[in-house]
C-alpha cells in the first residue's frame, strides 16, 4: 500500500513526507469527512467510476460538518484524475479526505483550518479476491448503527467510523470476514462500510436509506439491477430475514459486489455465491470497467 506521491492542499508531495502536526483537530476529535473511490483499468486508460457524485457527496458530508472546502467541485475533481495519473495506476483506491488541521484543540473546530488530500493506491478486492468467487462469513454485531439523532448517516464522517471499526473487530475477533449492523430499531442497517442486500424469491431487496450511507455502489446496483428487469424493493428487516434469504451480498466502493455465504452461522442460500448476485456481479464489474456503453457516463477517463 505505497505509490509515489500524495496531494495536500493544492501541491504534489512525496509519500513519506505527506505529515500533519500531532495536534491536528481530526487526529483527535474525527473531525474530518472522506470518500473511497475507485478508478479501473480499460481500454481507454485508467477510469475514476463516478468521480462527479462521490465529488458531489464529499462536499455534502463537509456542508454537513460544517466545513468550508477551499477548493471548487472541479479542483477537486482535477485533482482525483491527476493523482491517478502522477502515480502511474492503472486501476487504484483513492481517498479524498477533508479534515480540520492545526490550530487550537478544544472541540469548537471553527479555528482550525480546513485542509484537504488525496491519496491513491494499487488495493485489490478489499475482502480479497476468493470472497468475490465464493463469498463472506459475517456476524451481526452486537454494536448498532449510530441512531439518526446521534450522528449524521448521511456524511462519511470520519468520527463515524469507530462504530465501524467496534463491528469490524468483533467480526474479526469471532472469526469471520464482516460484521452486518442493525439500526437503533433494530433493523438490518448495512455492513461497517458497505451496503447491504439481499434476495428473496427472485425480488432484491435493500435497507432504506434512513440510517444508512447513501452508497454509490448502491445506487449502482439498484439501476442496474432494475435495468436488468429485476423487481427491487427498499424494506426495513429484522435479522432472521436475512437468515432465510435466499441470496446476500455486500455493496460498495472498497468491497465491490461480495456475496454473503453465511450469517451467524446460517447457511444462506446454498453457502455459495447465488444465481442473481452472480450476475449482478459480472454486469456490474463491466460497467466498471468501461465496457457498457450503455453506462460509459458513469466511467470518468484519467
Ligand atoms: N456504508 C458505509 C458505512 C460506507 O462506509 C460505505 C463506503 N463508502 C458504503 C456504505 C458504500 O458506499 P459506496 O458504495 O459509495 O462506496
Amino acid at each position: 500500500m505505497k505509490s509515489e506521491k500524495i496531494w495536500m492542499d493544492g501541491s504534489m508531495v512525496e509519500w513519506d513526507k505527506a505529515q500533519v502536526h500531532v495536534l491536528t483537530h481530526a487526529l483527535h476529535y474525527g473531525s474530518g469527512v472522506f470518500e473511497g473511490i475507485r478508478a479501473y483499468k480499460t481500454d481507454k486508460g485508467p477510469a475514476v467510476f463516478r468521480l462527479k457524485d462521490h465529488v458531489e457527496r464529499l462536499f455534502n458530508s463537509a456542508k454537513i460538518l460544517r466545513m468550508e472546502i477551499p477548493f471548487s467541485r472541479e479542483e477537486i475533481s482535477a485533482a482525483i484524475k491527476n493523482i491517478v495519473k502522477e502515480n502511474k495506476l492503472e486501476s487504484c483506491y483513492i481517498r479524498p479526505l477533508v479534515y480540520r488541521g492545526y490550530n487550537r484543540l478544544g472541540l469548537n473546530p471553527f479555528s482550525c483550518p480546513v485542509k484537504v488530500m488525496i491519496a491513491a493506491w494499487d488495493w485489490g478486492a478489499y475482502l480479497g479476491e476468493e470472497a468475490l468467487a465464493k463469498g463472506v462469513r459475517a456476524i451481526i454485531s452486537s454494536w448498532q448503527r449510530s441512531n439518526i439523532n446521534t450522528t449524521s448517516a448521511k456524511a462519511k464522517i470520519c468520527g463515524n467510523y469507530i462504530n465501524s471499526i467496534f463491528a469490524n473487530m468483533e467480526a474479526m475477533e469471532s472469526g469471520v470476514e464482516e460484521a452486518i449492523l442493525l439500526d437503533s430499531n433494530g433493523y438490518v442497517a448495512e455492513g461497517p462500510g458497505e451496503n447491504i442486500f439481499w434476495v428473496k424469491d427472485g425480488i432484491i431487496f435493500t435497507p432504506p436509506l434512513t440510517s444508512v450511507l447513501e452508497g454509490i455502489t448502491r445506487k449502482t446496483v439498484i439501476k442496474i439491477a432494475t435495468d436488468m428487469g429485476y423487481e427491487l424493493k427498499e424494506e426495513f428487516a429484522a435479522r432472521d430475514v436475512l437468515y432465510l434469504a435466499d441470496e446476500a451480498f455486500f455493496a460498495g466502493s472498497a468491497a465491490e459486489l461480495t456475496p454473503i455465504r453465511e450469517i451467524d452461522h446460517y447457511t444462506i442460500g446454498k453457502g455459495e455465491r447465488g444465481p442473481i448476485s452472480t450476475k449482478l456481479q459480472s454486469k456490474l464489474f463491466d460497467v466498471f470497467k468501461g465496457k457498457e456503453k450503455k453506462y460509459l457516463d458513469w466511467s470518468d477517463f484519467v
